[in-house]
């Protein structure tokens, strides 16, 4: 806030002290500012208004249209950022889906299979189990003395079925899968797919 009067010396101000960017009063010339460089006030408001228009001009012509430009960039480099950042939602949230229905399939057929082998399981135990009773109940029928009272028929008869039964009750091979149907980790959608068919 600049006065019209000098507030030390009480004098008008018509002088502009160039050094100081400061108006000044006579007084203020010959002692304060002495050895500064100064021009009339009135001379000086006129090279200032002359650079204002100056400036004003190319504020408009070049800075104005640089800094519009410049908005416009960073809008439009927001709305990419948001429609990569939409995109990317969307992908992650279709292979959260894929994995989902992955493990859930891979679940089922892990059950299966489980379910698959304990059903053979039980098959060969049962199998084993009439086995094991038939060959009780044969070698408690051919006791020494049931033998010795048999007759040729009954001899040939009983040593026919013996041998069937001896290669019937031969060990079953009771091997059981032990697949390896998932390793944690890293999750391979397209091998999950391959192993569900
Ligand atoms: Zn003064
Ligand atoms: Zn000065």
């Amino acid at each position: 806030p600049l006065s019209e009067i000098c507030t030390e010396h009480n004098e008008t101000l018509i002088i502009f002290c160039r050094d100081c960017k400061l108006p000044v009063c006579t007084e203020c010339v010959r002692t304060t500012h002495k050895e500064h460089e100064w021009i009339q006030l009135q001379k000086a408001g006129q090279l200032m208004r002359k650079k204002l228009a100056q400036h004003r001009k190319d504020m408009v012509k070049t800075h104005l249209p640089n800094f519009m430009a410049c908005l416009e960039k960073a809008r439009i480099a927001k709305e990419t950022v948001q429609r990569q950042r939409k995109e990317k939602m969307e992908e992650i949230v279709a292979q959260r889906d894929e994995i989902i229905s992955a493990v859930t399939g891979l679940s089922q057929v892990m059950l299966d299979s489980c379910n698959e082998d304990l059903k053979i399981n039980d098959g060969i135990i049962t199998q084993m189990e009439n086995d094991v009773a038939e060959l009780e109940t044969v070698a408690s029928k051919l006791q020494e003395s049931t033998l010795s009272c048999a007759s040729d028929t009954e001899a040939i008869q009983m040593e026919i079925r013996l041998s069937s039964i001896l290669q019937k009750t031969v060990p079953v091979d009771v091997a059981f899968n032990t697949k390896i149907y998932f390793i944690p980790g890293e999750i391979d959608i397209d091998q999950l797919e391959n192993m569900l068919g």
